[in-house]
């Protein structure tokens, strides 16, 4: 059902504008504000951008790279993942894609779990989740080419899963950020995971305290620490390195339970929803 419309698209921009649209894409870090990433996609000559907070760091990027913006992909409503949008639509008319059901009144082309986009102007294929928790309404994107898991996949997630950690439960519950989770841990381990914010050093410091003994945590505090030092993202992290370090993913490992229990914030024998509320508790704290 996908491909014609790509193929047409395609053999359009190609036309028109010279585009090479098999070439690799690639994904740019737009550090934004305090501690946002903006995700640039391009392939050399078109762009799309995900969760533009702040239009001046993606205008500034599509003219230093020569791209054309052909499409805004939005996670949530929070202002620091749309505020960009309506000075970006200043200067190029793109269609902005976002969640159905979070209240933005900026979405041109709502979008909801089990939908499937093909981004405007480049040769990528998105499918979209649902994932409340954070927000009500979040979604992510999901890149995924069949047959080909290495290096293919990769995870928009906004602020629902973070380097070592997930984002604050400000409208959902702890049982819809625990199924919202768990789509993420279903995909493949090499699963590039593209965050929205830098935060992994601060909830490693949470996850050595609750997991201590985790020599997979241990490691990524040193390589973390490392490129944090010289100056460089710890995004992109994978699905798999989350897996292993990340006490959001691992609230029913025994070392974990056992923390909680041990700090009084957890009944002995209590529920896995339990663990995971009470380890997001402490998190606000820490
Ligand atoms: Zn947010």
């Amino acid at each position: 059902m996908t491909t014609p419309l790509r193929t047409n698209l395609s053999a359009n921009l190609s036309a028109n504008l010279s585009a090479n649209l098999s070439a690799n894409l690639s994904v740019l870090t737009l550090p934004a504000f305090k501690d946002n990433y903006l995700w640039l996609i391009h392939d050399g000559s078109n762009a799309a951008i995900v969760d533009p907070g702040d239009a001046a760091p993606v205008k500034a990027a599509l003219a230093a790279h020569k791209l054309r913006l052909t499409a805004i992909l939005l996670t949530h409503h929070h202002a620091d993942h749309i505020g960009g949008v309506p000075g970006l639509l200043q200067e190029w008319d793109v269609p902005v894609f976002g969640p159905r059901n979070d209240g933005i009144a900026l979405v041109t082309h709502p979008l909801g779990d089990g939908e499937q986009i093909d981004v405007p102007g480049l040769d990528l294929s998105l499918d979209v989740l649902d994932v409340p928790g954070h927000t009500l309404g979040h979604i992510a994107y999901v890149r995924r080419i069949p047959g080909r898991d290495s290096g293919a996949n990769w995870l928009f997630c906004g602020d629902t899963l973070f380097g070592a950690g997930c984002g604050r439960l400000f409208e959902g519950t702890p049982q819809q950020m625990m199924a919202s989770l768990g789509k993420f841990t279903a995909l493949p381990d090499d699963t590039l995971v593209y965050c929205a914010h830098e935060y992994t050093l601060s909830n490693l410091r949470f996850a050595q305290a609750v997991e201590p003994g985790n020599a997979a945590l241990d490691a990524r505090v040193l390589a973390d620490g490392m490129k944090r030092e010289a100056g460089q993202p710890t995004i992109p992290s994978t699905v798999g390195l989350e897996r292993a370090t990340n006490p959001f993913l691992r609230h029913g490992q025994a070392r974990i339970v056992q923390s909680l229990v041990e700090a009084g914030r957890l009944a002995p024998g209590a529920a896995p929803v339990d663990a995971f509320a009470a380890l997001r508790e402490w998190k606000n704290t820490f």
